[in-house]
């Protein structure tokens, strides 16, 4: 593996896991096939006690994973514990499904007909460096549930708190081989996920690239695939809004965890009449974020995860016009201020492509029409806010944009009740919020003749 750096200091992390080679990616995805016929066959009531226990026990070690992923990814400690307390919360949420995973009877002629909710087998989880504790969790918690087993290849730039969360696992009496994490290369473990027969379905997080070839290569098997992609999220702000909560609420919209963040607004499209004032206040607001040192509670903004996505997100501001930054600390680690720029042409690349930093590209519009437009004019649909005081207009608004998760008078995105996934290029299929056990599983119709 990759030597592990603080991306906050640039010194070395003194815990790096030995990537898997094929061979052990191939054992892994064994035992946990091996580990399903009994996983499958625990009682419900039985499984959904191990996965509270598993919350228990992920509680018990929150303040420990959430120092990690200062450690590892550079997370303000406040949304590190956020994420490891998402863990434990997913947990919870899901543990309610085995005892609930209902089929159907269905009225047919000549006998009786009832649907059931199986298990696919072994599931592989794909997950990237921007939050490696939740988006791990919003995978394996209802696949598990649902009565699979789980493979989790983490980030090769973030592996330690799923490491250790595989360990809480098996603390909290969960059978080896039903949660098992495989720490390596994409180009080695995720691909193997893709093209080991075993495996059954591909739950991918990560850019839209990679997750183009995963939707080729799991053609080849029909292998069921869940794709969370990239966004260009736009924040619409109008001029009958409360313009100065918007422009406070703006940065964390987009700065939250560097702007590491599918789901970041990093568009803001302002009405004319309120872009003079919304910038102000926007000015204020970004001027008083407090980026330090994650490990400081008051932090609100630590470092990128690492030197390359420090380099890449620079390069985008390099020839854009910036209208004013925040501050960032001077010296060591992957440090970039938060930076607002004033875009005046969609064909900027800032404007149209995932900067995946603390870049935010702001512009005018003239009115609702002209705001859907410019909002649906990427191939991206993540998700989106809406600032109005005109609950027909949010409606409408919410209705006409072409995005998975909106919100208004505020910038909710993800909420393990609810359902998250994205529109066009952002992704395909569903995590989270009732129905995700259901994706887990294959519904078998068994039809009895009377
Ligand atoms: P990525 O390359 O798509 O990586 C995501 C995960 O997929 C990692 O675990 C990665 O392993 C693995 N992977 C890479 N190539 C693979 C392959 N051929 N087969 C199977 N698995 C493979 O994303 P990234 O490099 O971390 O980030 C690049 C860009 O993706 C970002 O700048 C951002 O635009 C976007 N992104 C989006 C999200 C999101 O939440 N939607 C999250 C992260 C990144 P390795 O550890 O070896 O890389
Ligand atoms: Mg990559």
């Amino acid at each position: 593996m990759s030597t592990l750096i603080n991306p906050a200091t640039g010194v070395e992390i003194d815990a790096s896991p030995a990537s898997a080679t094929l061979e052990e990616a191939d054992a892994a995805i064994e035992r946990a096939a091996d580990a399903f016929a009994a996983w499958r066959d625990v009682a419900p009531g039985e499984r959904a006690r191990l996965l509270r226990t598993f919350a228990a026990v992920v509680d018990e070690h929150l303040e420990e994973l959430a120092r990690l992923e200062v450690l590892n990814a550079g997370h303000t400690i406040g949304n590190a514990r956020w994420e490891a307390g998402n863990v434990r919360d997913c947990l919870n949420y899901y543990s309610a499904a085995p005892e609930r995973l209902f089929g159907r009877q269905i009225p047919v002629p000549g006998g009786t007909d009832i649907t059931f909710h199986e298990p696919l087998g072994v599931v592989g989880v794909i997950v990237p460096w921007n939050f490696p504790m939740p988006i791990a969790a919003w995978g394996f918690a209802p696949a598990l549930a649902a009565g699979n087993t789980v493979v989790l290849k983490p980030a090769e730039l973030t592996p330690l708190t799923a490491m250790r969360i595989g360990e809480l696992a098996l603390e909290a009496g969960l059978p080896e081989g039903v949660l098992t994490v495989v720490p390596g290369k994409g180009s080695v473990v995720g691909e193997r996920f893709v093209t080991h027969p075993l495996v059954r379905k591909v739950c991918f997080t990560g850019s839209t690239a990679v997750g183009k070839q995963i939707m080729a290569g799991c053609a080849d098997q029909v292998k069921r695939v869940t794709l969370e992609l990239g966004g260009k999220s736009a924040n619409i702000v109008f001029a009958d809004a409360d313009v100065a909560a918007a422009a406070a609420s703006a940065p964390y919209a987009v700065f939250d965890n560097a702007g590491q963040d599918c789901c970041a607004r990093s568009r803001i499209l302002v009405q004319r009449a309120a872009y003079d004032e919304f910038v102000g206040r926007l000015e204020t607001a970004v001027k008083a974020l407090r980026v330090l040192d994650p490990a400081d509670e008051q932090s609100e903004m630590g470092p990128l995860v690492s030197a390359g996505q420090r380099d890449a997100v620079r390069s985008y501001v390099e020839g854009a016009s910036v209208a004013f930054t925040g501050t960032a600390p001077d010296g060591p680690g992957w440090w970039l201020p938060p930076t607002v720029v004033e875009s005046r042409d969609t064909g900027e690349a800032v404007w149209r492509e995932e900067v995946f930093g603390p870049v935010v590209a702001v512009m005018a519009f003239d009115d609702e029409e002209e705001a859907v437009a410019l909002a649906n004019d990427t191939e991206y649909g993540l998700s989106g806010s809406i600032f109005t005081s005109d609950v027909g207009r949010a409606l409408r608004v919410a209705r006409a944009v072409e995005a998975g998760n909106l919100s208004v008078n505020s910038h909710s995105s993800v909420r393990y009740w609810t359902p998250f996934g994205g529109y066009k290029q952002s992704g395909l299929g569903r995590e989270l919020g009732p129905d995700a056990p259901d994706a887990f599983t294959e519904e078998k119709n068994v039809f009895i003749a009377h």
